[in-house]
């Protein structure tokens, strides 16, 4: 890895993401679990259909199954859902039938019951059933012995229902990513501490809580380090114990340029720094790097302290980065959902960095996308960003917006939806 810089000496938001995935080496250890677990995990080994999907021929409909096309019908029984018609239709003949119920042999439609009039027996159709009317093909979703979802997939919960439906009860996946995350700044407080103990210029510690729960919703292990001072000694002892630890690591806090910043001096002692500084509002300062071990390395994460570029930070970079990491497969990442949207407010911004506003999104009376940012866009206000549904992604070299301009905007997804 190189700390060489491009022009105007930061690199692009989309250079580094680049540089994350192709530096990371995906984790490959894997475990067979339950099913019912294995939502937001990555998928190992192919997974096969034990039987078609639907098994057999059966109703779309609660109505009457019918064999050819006539005037009039016999009911001569019925087929419910788990209890088959045994016998075989003679033309003419219907049989009562209920939605997911089979399809008696002999039958080749179904009509539906709101369509249907008796005199006994004999049934009569409103409007005429053609064939194959309301069935349901066996195997038209699944055939036996199918691969189901390709081996990489994050599993979803449709993916969950789909296994199951095929008969998987078990499956095997790869074994969650380890983070070590820790805090570093002589002005951090827990969360906890009575605000009247805070000495003068105390903060509380808002990064760690607020990191652990993004990942908490990602398949992520965390083992929480707290907080660190200022102090590169006990920097040093908090970065080789989570190096050890871990497969990344995540901190926030004293990466930037400040007298009190020694992130990044540290890193470079312990291993190596891939990049630092990007053309990223907020959070410039964002630095990453690897730190070896006895067996591979561990990934490093410096987020900026200020808290809205630490969240910025982690939502743009981290989690891409976290997905290669997880053995997500590169055809199976999501890529990031963008629109376009139509500003309500204007925009102040200098050519420079990518600036990632915080905004609210929504289709407005006359069906447009529109958006406008929300409170004053410091990256120390939170209370504007808790008001947010997106991100209005305003183009590194762009200047101010005007309201009506039509602007890129990201809405929130996991974990900050
Ligand atoms: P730093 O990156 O250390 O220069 O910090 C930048 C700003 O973020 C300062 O105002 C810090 O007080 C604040 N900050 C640093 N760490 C945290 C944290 N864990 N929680 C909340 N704010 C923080
Ligand atoms: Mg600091």
């Amino acid at each position: 890895m190189s700390d060489t810089c491009a022009e105007n000496g930061l690199r692009s938001v989309e250079t580094a993401k680049q540089m994350l995935i192709d530096s990371i080496i995906p984790i490959t250890e894997a475990k067979t679990i339950p099913l019912g677990e294995a939502c937001g995990k990555v998928l190992a080994e192919p997974v096969l259909a034990a039987l078609d999907l639907p098994p057999c021929d059966n109703s779309a409909m609660d109505g009457y199954a019918l064999c050819g096309d006539f005037e009039r019908y016999t009911v001569i029984g019925k087929s419910l859902a788990g209890h088959p018609f045994t016998g075989s239709l003679e033309p003419g003949q219907a049989t009562r039938i209920t939605t997911g119920a089979a399809v008696p042999s002999g039958a080749d439609r179904v009509q539906m019951q709101e369509n249907c009039t008796f005199d006994g027996d004999q049934l009569s159709q409103s409007r005429a059933a053609v064939p194959g009317e309301n069935i349901r093909r066996r195997g038209e979703d699944v055939h036996t012995g199918q691969s189901l979802i390709p081996v990489g997939s994050k599993i979803k919960v449709p993916h969950i229902a789909l296994l199951a439906a095929a008969g998987v009860a078990e499956v095997t996946v790869l074994r969650p990513i380890k983070a070590a995350l820790l805090s570093i700044g002589d002005e951090l407080k827990p969360i906890g501490t009575p605000a009247s103990e805070l000495g003068d210029g105390d903060i509380y510690d808002s990064n760690r809580i607020a990191l652990k729960a993004a990942l908490e919703q990602l398949d992520v292990e965390i083992l929480d380090l707290g907080c660190w001072p200022d102090e590169p000694g006990k920097i040093r002892e908090a970065f080789a114990h989570a190096r050890d630890n871990a497969d990344f690591v995540l901190t926030s806090g004293g990466v930037s340029v400040g007298e009190a910043d020694y992130t990044k001096t540290v890193l470079q002692e312990l291993g190596e720094i891939g990049f630092w500084k990007l053309a990223i509002k907020p959070g410039k300062p964002f630095a990453f790097g690897k730190l070896p071990k006895e067996k591979g390395e561990t990934l490093f994460f410096g987020l900026p302290g200020n808290p809205v570029s630490a969240i910025v930070t982690l939502y743009q970079l981290v989690i891409p980065a976290l997905d290669k990491l997880s053995g997500t497969a590169d055809d199976q990442r999501q890529p990031p959902l963008q629109t376009r949207a139509r500003l309500l407010n204007g925009i102040r911004k200098k050519p420079g960095r990518t600036d990632f506003q915080r905004g609210f999104t929504y289709c407005d009376n006359d069906g447009i996308q529109v958006v406008e940012t929300r409170g004053v866009q410091g990256s120390h206000i939170l209370s504007g960003f808790a008001q947010a549904n997106c991100f209005v992604v305003l183009p590194r070299e762009g200047g101010d917006c005007e309201t009506g301009d039509w602007v890129t905007v990201e809405p929130f997804n996991a974990p900050l939806r």
